[in-house]
């Protein structure tokens, strides 16, 4: 579903952001990309979007090569993806329900059924109960629930989540993570970037990033129980 070729990414003559990347995600993986600040897992969640493009080597997402898509390619290209950046901030105008509607709206859904399905989202993350309310009201880690239900409302085949835990509490991390997990246990794909070493004790597959390589990645087929 996603194919890293000997990908480089430059974005100076003097900034090796990654550097010889080659990996490919499974459908219905969940793969944490793990590696300190500076490492280079923004730079590759942005690749599969198409929000970089490789500087050299090759990214497939679904069968598209990222580095040949047209500009008029990405609206389909991202109707396939749910993004999680923390630059993505909710609406402070509008409430939490009429945020999530909005992906549906953009794409001319009918509102009765927009909102249907944005309640749904909620739902999911278990956040039903805040719809009406103005996001800068709720919690950060609720915020980023709202987001994550943001980002699937338009049901993605892939979801891309930067470091959807940074600033939370644990408890409040938990709840995040989780709720990314639900999606994932329906069959979406996930891809999700932490620093954070504790939420890696239960993951099926990491891929370790330091200075732009990959410099250790392992796959289990059972998730190990924490004691
Ligand atoms: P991470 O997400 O692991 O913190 P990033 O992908 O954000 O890593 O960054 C990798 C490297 O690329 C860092 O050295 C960062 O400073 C640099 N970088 C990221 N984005 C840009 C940009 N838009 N312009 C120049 N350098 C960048
Ligand atoms: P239905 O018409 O089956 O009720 P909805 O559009 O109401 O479908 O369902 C939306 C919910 O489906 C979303 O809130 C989300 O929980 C879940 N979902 C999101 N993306 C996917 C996906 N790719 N595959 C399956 N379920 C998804």
């Amino acid at each position: 579903m996603i194919e890293f070729r000997q990908v480089s990414k430059k974005y100076a003559q003097n900034v090796t952001a990654l550097s010889d990347i080659t990996l490919s995600v499974d459908k219905g993986e969940l793969v944490f990309l793990a590696g300190p600040s500076g490492a280079g897992k923004s730079t590759l969640l942005k690749m599969i979007a198409a929000i970089e493009r490789p500087s050299a080597g090759t990214v497939i997402v679904s069968d598209h090569d990222i580095g040949r898509i047209k500009n008029s390619g990405l609206p389909y290209l991202r109707r396939n993806l749910g993004l999680i950046f923390q630059q993505q901030r909710l609406l402070s105008d509008r409430s939490v329900l009429a945020n999530v509607m909005l992906p549906l709206i953009v794409c001319g859904a009918a509102r009765a059924d927009a909102e249907r399905r944005a309640r749904a989202a909620l739902d999911k993350v278990g956040l039903l109960d805040k719809a009406a309310s103005a996001p800068q009201t709720l919690s950060g880690g609720e915020q980023q629930r709202v987001s994550i239900a943001r980002a699937i409302v338009n049901r993605p085949q892939i979801i891309l989540a930067d470091e959807p835990t940074a600033n939370l509490d644990r408890e409040s991390a938990n709840k995040v993570l989780d709720a990314l997990k639900a999606f994932h246990a329906v069959g979406v794909t996930c891809l999700i970037s932490t620093h954070d070493e504790q939420f890696l004790d239960t993951a099926t597959r990491v891929i370790y990033l330091d200075h732009g390589k990959i410099i250790e990645s392992w796959r289990r087929t059972t998730p190990q129980v924490p004691a």
